[in-house]
């Protein structure tokens, strides 16, 4: 019997890579600029400051493989970028056993609308309708990382119907994996199920329906989304 007031909404489930149980979503973070490079495109300082987030929703991350066009923009950029899946959390977690928290990784994409998002950032306003739209995270499987270990470096890509777009390495982000985890952790308590998207390389740009999108980080493998 439903113990709650209305239908309990589903738990928001990751497939993991060689397992029949799949990974539960609590939070999501995201990371702005996080790679020097693509902080250059986008107009900011490439120096290190303070990191800065912005959250998604649970149930905006996809498996599917799907990414339908979303309502209102006219400019939809991909964003490929490494998540993080924590499998418990804190406060002021220090960054040498930041890593102990974490259960695995997954290539992720950061869709963005990016037309509405830099006029929220004309506004001053916050960025969740360019950012927190339906399905705008698709995802791969959740890689353990029993099996993977964890990713300080790698190569990062992404192509758009076979034409490479993105092209950077994990090592080249400004705030480390570690890094990120403590400094959150000073903020909010992490937890199980917390997601947190890494940042993006250079070389963002415009999708267009019936775009055919490859994302590839080394040690994961690859995941294709198309855009309907
Ligand atoms: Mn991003």
């Amino acid at each position: 019997m439903n113990r709650f007031a209305i239908e309990q909404p589903p738990v928001v489930a990751i497939p993991v890579d060689g397992s029949e149980a799949p990974y539960p979503v609590r939070r999501v973070y995201c990371i702005g600029r996080n790679y020097a490079a693509h902080a250059i495109e986008m107009g900011h300082d490439p120096n290190r400051e303070q990191p800065f987030f912005f959250q998604k929703n649970p149930d905006n991350l996809d498996p599917s493989g799907e990414f339908p066009y979303p309502p209102h923009s006219s400019e939809v950029h991909h964003e490929a970028e490494l998540a993080v899946m924590l499998k418990s959390g804190g406060s002021n977690i220090s960054i040498e056993q930041a890593l102990d928290h974490v259960f695995g990784y997954a290539i992720s994409l950061d869709m963005t609308r990016r037309d509405l998002q830099a006029e929220q950032k004309k506004l001053g306003r916050p960025w969740e309708i360019g950012k927190a739209f339906e399905r705008s995270a698709p995802v791969g499987p959740v890689h353990p990382a029993t099996r993977v270990g964890h990713l300080p470096e790698g190569r990062i890509s992404l192509k758009v119907n076979g034409d490479l777009r993105q092209d950077g390495n994990l090592n080249q982000m400004i705030w480390k994996v570690p890094e990120i985890i403590a400094y959150l952790s000073e903020y909010f308590k992490l937890g199980a199920g917390d997601v947190i998207l890494s940042g993006t390389p250079a070389g963002v740009s415009e999708v267009k329906r019936g775009d055919r999108l490859k994302a590839e980080i080394e040690g994961l493998g690859a995941i294709s989304v198309n855009v309907v």
